[in-house]
């Protein structure tokens, strides 16, 4: 028997060029990929449930006689047909019917038929159950298995693709679908074999447990799952590989440069800086590319550790380049490194989108010339950007960059053919499960102190009605002598609506607090007049900064002590917790007010409650996913990164150790059956190693 893999669906009866062609679109081509097309859900149509029996909700098949059937007027004209089984009475309400179906219905006539019951004027009814008359005298048999219920497209019936997932069954066998996990593996992780799950998952015998089904919990589904997942491995840990086998530039430690920042630092790093700046170090002095995720909570001070990094490629006279993803982040690094690296009398260079004839020009002329840092956003990633000597590629990624993303910049090697070492920064951190799924191709750091002097954020949840309150407070503590942050959220992902609306509250604002110094900000302002107003906010010269959420990165005023975030239920929880991030950077007791606009949603009322219970960003990223599901949270939505067919990451969670350890096993022992994996599993150009 062939393998169903080379198998096309059109070698199934009754499947010709449309029907392949419909197939085709939900992707499905070969036998393969009908065994791996799962249902969503089962129906139970095995056994028949006496009538007196049946529960509202449950959806049943029932048999009985017919002992009347009229047309009834009620608020809409039905069919209403009264079924019984000497258990109880059921009735059949059809909205729509024919005069031959009202015939085929007549009293005495035998019927069996399946749906779902709810609770009618009539006592039980079913609305329109499929149905059929039992003439003959000769018992129909019920459902061997359960039904399944496909994911499907228009013009595709279940009947369907039933038939065909029946066709394709009857030529499941363990040669026909290769076991690509190998026994040893299948034992230890107490798996079992492939062909077994995907036919218990088509046809689930009737003493299936319909809620471990329902909730992915059932041994085929951990299967498969662990199947997914392990080839999601392995894809990761390929190309981390295939980067590994290239050559990076091996960077000496560093010595002259890290001293003399020290020395204008003003300030000793954490134990976790050091020990994390040390693992870098490291891994920058060896000639293979470093890859390495440093995960810390914001205002951790992930920044100076990149730049010891970037000093030891800058001692060993290499070019260095730093990537934000958004411009006012870049700004705010381009800022701190100039500062840091002008007195070392090194250069630093920019470069965004919005820079545009001669000044890009220049720019580039500058970065191929062999400027040692360059900052920048994403415009970094572009063709014509050339580097001349570009040894070390730092990412404050805040899950804005994707996979693929992160591949291109590894193309901007020295001279093309050297790659070069690799930094990534997550402001936020990342759950363990999901760092070890979406972070697998990295060496993970974590900067788990913050800097000392921190005071926790002191979180209120308040309803906007009380508002004249809030301005109150922000008067008082003004007058105290701190500052304070009023942030507006986003309107309807309208930047252009989010400023107008930053410009009312600024204008209330003043009216309101008439004698306190009030400052804009928002991102349709130009830089320099952005600047020009953090600057004076710094300075202590603005007492109340009203800004949108450009301020989420990069600000740092350590006297700032008091934050209002407008319509919080607007934003993510990662993105609250970097604007809290603000605050608390000083000694004074600081506070953030969650101002929402009632009434909240359920979900709305847990998320802002986890914001008020919690701090620790590790915590937030644990319930955001929680609440959110991963694929928002990584906004994988855009990179395609993390989609599943039968893994949930979340729900899966507990299998990660093992879907890690018998990836490395594979990778050493049956390397021959990586790549099969990958075609099963990740067939439609999802596979990060080929970009
Ligand atoms: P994040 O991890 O959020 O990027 P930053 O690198 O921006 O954090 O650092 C936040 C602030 O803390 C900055 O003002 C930085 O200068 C300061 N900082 C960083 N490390 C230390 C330290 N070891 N001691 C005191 N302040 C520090
Ligand atoms: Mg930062």
């Amino acid at each position: 028997m062939s393998e169903l893999a080379a198998i096309s669906v059109t070698a199934l009866k009754g499947v010709g060029a449309a029907l392949a062609e419909k197939l085709a679109k939900v992707g499905l081509e070969t036998l393969q990929d009908l065994l791996f097309h799962l249902p969503l859900r089962y129906q139970d149509r095995t056994r028949i449930v006496p009538i007196g029996a049946l529960r509202p909700g449950q959806d049943a098949v029932v048999e009985g006689i017919v002992a009347g059937a009229d047309v009834v007027m009620g608020r809409r004209r039905s069919l209403l047909v009264r079924l019984q089984d000497g258990s109880g009475t059921l009735s059949l309400r059809f909205y729509h019917f024919s005069q031959a179906q009202k015939e085929g219905l007549k009293r005495g006539t035998q019927v069996r038929c399946y749906g779902e019951v709810r609770p009618g004027s009539s006592g039980l009814e079913i609305y329109h159950p499929e149905y059929r008359a039992l003439s003959g005298s000769e018992p129909i048999a019920v459902e061997q298995t359960l039904t399944p219920i496909y994911p499907t497209t228009e013009g595709l019936t279940q009947q369907r693709l039933r038939q065909l997932s029946e066709q394709a069954l009857a030529r499941l066998g363990p040669h026909s679908l290769p076991d690509w996990l190998p026994s040893e593996l299948a034992r230890d992780y107490q798996l079992s074999p492939l062909d077994q799950a995907i036919r218990y998952l088509h046809r689930p015998p009737p003493d299936a447990d319909l809620e471990e089904l329902a909730e992915g919990r059932h041994w085929a589904q951990h299967r498969l799952a662990f199947e997914e997942l392990l080839t999601h491995q392995l894809s990761l840990q390929r190309l981390r590989e295939s980067v590994r086998a290239q050559q990076a530039p091996q960077l000496p430690i560093a010595t002259r440069l890290p001293q003399q920042f020290l020395q204008g630092l003003g300030f000793q790093p954490t134990g976790a800086q050091q020990r994390v700046g040390a693992e870098i170090a490291y891994d920058l002095s060896q000639d293979e590319p470093m890859l390495r995720l440093i995960q810390g909570d914001v205002g951790a001070g992930k920044t100076v550790v990149a730049a010891f990094a970037a000093l030891q490629a800058l001692e060993a006279g290499y070019q260095v380049a730093l990537m934000a993803p958004t411009e006012i982040l870049a700004e705010q690094h381009f800022i701190n490194f100039s500062k840091w690296l002008a007195p070392l009398g090194i250069e630093v260079a920019w470069l965004a989108g919005k820079l545009k004839g001669k000044a890009r020009a220049t720019a580039l002329e500058q970065i191929a010339g062999g400027t040692p840092m360059v900052v920048g956003t994403h415009a970094l990633f572009q063709d014509e950007v050339q580097f001349k000597r570009l040894a070390l590629v730092i990412i404050d990624e805040q899950h804005r960059f994707g996979v693929q993303q992160r591949l291109a910049l590894r193309q901007k090697g020295v001279g093309g053919r050297m790659c070069p070492h690799q930094l990534i920064m997550t402001a936020t951190p990342i759950p363990r499960t999901l760092a070890m799924s979406a972070y697998a191709d990295l060496d993970t750091s974590i900067l788990d102190e913050l800097p000392p002097g921190r005071t926790p954020v002191n979180t209120l949840v308040i309803a906007d009605s009380r508002r004249l309150e809030v301005v109150e407070r922000v008067r008082s503590a003004c007058n105290e002598g701190r500052q304070a942050y009023w942030v507006c959220t986003l309107i309807e992902e309208s930047e252009e609506l989010t400023c107008q609306a930053a410009e009312t509250t600024f204008e209330d604002l003043v009216a309101a607090l008439g004698g306190l110094h009030v400052g804009l900000i928002h991102g349709r302002m130009k830089p320099a007049e952005k600047a020009a107003v953090m600057d004076r906010f710094k300075q202590g010269q603005l007492q109340l900064l009203v800004a949108t959420t450009v301020i989420e990165v990069g600000v740092d005023v350590p006297n700032a002590s008091l934050m209002i975030i407008e319509n919080p239920e607007r934003l993510g929880l990662a993105q609250l917790h970097q604007l809290r991030g603000r605050v608390g950077r000083g000694s004074a007791a600081s506070h953030c007010l969650l101002l929402y606009h009632p009434p909240l949603s359920q979900l709305g009322r847990e998320r802002l409650g986890i914001m008020r219970e919690t701090c620790d960003g590790f915590v937030i990223a644990e319930k955001d996913l929680e609440l959110r599901g991963p694929g928002e949270m990584l906004g994988t939505r855009q990179t395609g990164l993390l989609q599943f067919k039968v893994a949930d990451l979340m729900r899966d969670a507990d299998l990660l150790p093992a879907v890690r350890d018998a990836a490395q096993a594979l990778l050493a022992h049956w390397p021959q059956h990586v790549s099969p994996l990958l075609e099963r599993w990740l067939r439609h150009g999802q596979q990060y190693g080929q970009v």
